[in-house]
């Protein structure tokens, strides 16, 4: 990556200085200089990487880590979110809600994940909670 070069900030009086202001995980080091009509800035990132980004991404929200943090986020989020596994398959939430062995509805389904079911338990299982002697 090339170096980000630290420029002096603009003496107008519309500009918006973010030095030492902090978007999400970024913190603005330093000005970096117009890119075509945005103002970039030097961040750095809870992780240490530094990164630049534009005045709007920063303060619209849309740079609010480095790229690699923003890709772990993005994986866990994925994974969090799609990846249940049961009967030794890994399937989506959807694909699960399709399935033969899917025995109640995808609202059904979510509420009991939340309760700590097992993907398994909680697509053939009858609400244990309610009665523990009968199996389901
Ligand atoms: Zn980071």
């Amino acid at each position: 990556m090339k170096p980000l070069i630290r420029l002096p900030r603009p003496k107008v009086r519309s500009f918006v200085d973010h030095t030492g202001k902090t978007f999400g995980s970024l913190t603005v080091k330093g000005y970096l200089g117009k890119r075509g009509d945005r103002h970039c800035w030097e961040c750095q990132c809870a992780c240490g990487v530094t990164r630049e980004a534009s005045s709007p991404r920063l303060v619209e929200g849309r740079a609010r880590q480095c790229k690699v943090c923003a890709r772990k986020a993005l994986l866990d989020f994925h994974k969090e979110r799609t990846s249940h596994v049961a009967f030794g398959e890994d399937k989506s939430f959807m694909e699960w809600t399709n399935d033969e062995r899917c025995t109640v509805s995808g609202r059904t389904l979510r509420r009991r994940l939340k309760m700590g079911m097992s993907m398994e338990q909680a697509l053939s299982k009858k609400p244990y909670w309610r009665n523990p002697n009968v199996e389901g």
